[in-house]
């Protein structure tokens, strides 16, 4: 089973989240636990935790269908020791947040060198903070997302998350999300068969399919290669619905989030039901 849902708002309260996904007809959610633009937020209240667990049981949602987005701000990689600093702390926070709501995951960016580092300074530093962040927390898994390589953001080939993921000492704390918008910028082609069989060998050998703890799906108003990160609603863009269909009926991709990112939420519950009608057709 694929537990197909979107991003959806957790606006005035986590536990909106819950009845947002079980609304559009979705088997999985993301979303934040905070504000995801501000460094602070105030911590989770015993109320908010136990309304959130409450609707999950209701609408029979469990951790291994919910992938949490962290904040944009945090960047384990940054080059400026005060915002390193800050990201650490946040991240920590973030991670925290999770285990308090009985979740399991965490998706974040790897991290952005800002040409003031070599790749694999940047590389050796998120490593090292990601070592710290695990210690400090108890067991959310820290899932690193695939990026689209815009600007200096690093996570764009799979060496990259690859040396991440070899330098991280709890191996059983670390995963990874397939961002379909940004794999296919980065240069990895998903839009036919042969080219989708292609990037998930390559994904399989260099990084694993154990590790793979959740998907984005989102078509690309930018095309192949060209390192721009710019989502857009499934079959619209250059990735087209084919790739969509591959990953349903793929049964390495089974019983994980998949997340929708696309630009019109109006639309989700439509695609979900394209998705899910997707895999009835294996
Ligand atoms: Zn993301
Ligand atoms: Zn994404």
């Amino acid at each position: 089973m694929k537990y197909v849902g979107a991003h959806v708002s957790s606006s005035k309260g986590v536990f909106n989240a819950v009845t947002n996904a079980h609304a559009i007809g979705a088997r999985g959610f993301a979303l934040f636990t905070k504000n995801q633009k501000r460094w602070q937020a105030k911590p989770l209240d015993e109320k908010t935790i136990h309304k959130f667990k409450e609707n999950m049981q209701h609408y029979g949602y469990t951790a291994d269908m919910v992938l949490p987005h962290d904040g944009y701000l945090i960047n384990l990689g940054s080059p400026d020791e005060e915002k390193e600093k800050k990201s650490i702390e946040a991240f920590i926070d973030e991670l925290q947040r999770v285990e308090q709501l009985g979740l399991k995951y965490l998706n974040f960016h790897p991290g952005s060198h800002l040409n003031k580092l070599s790749i694999h300074e940047c590389l050796d530093k998120i490593s090292h903070n990601l070592n710290f962040a695990l210690k400090k927390t108890n067991s959310a898994i820290a899932v690193i997302e695939t990026t689209a390589g815009q600007g200096t953001n690093l996570g764009y080939s799979f060496e990259q998350i690859a040396y991440i993921i070899s330098q991280v000492e709890d191996k059983s704390r670390i995963g990874v999300c397939i961002d379909t918008a940004h794999i296919f910028a980065a240069g990895y082609d998903i839009t036919t068969k042969e080219a989708y069989h292609k990037t998930m060998q390559e994904f399989d050998e260099k990084i694993g399919f154990r590790y793979l703890k959740g998907m984005h799906l989102n078509d690309s108003k930018a095309p192949l290669g060209s390192r721009v990160d710019r989502h857009h609603s499934l079959g619209k863009g250059f990735i087209g619905i084919d790739a969509f269909r591959f990953i349903m009926q793929d049964s390495r991709i089974d019983n994980i989030p998949l997340i929708l990112e696309t630009i019109d939420p109006d639309i989700w519950a439509d695609e979900i039901r394209m998705l899910i009608s997707f895999e009835e057709e294996a």
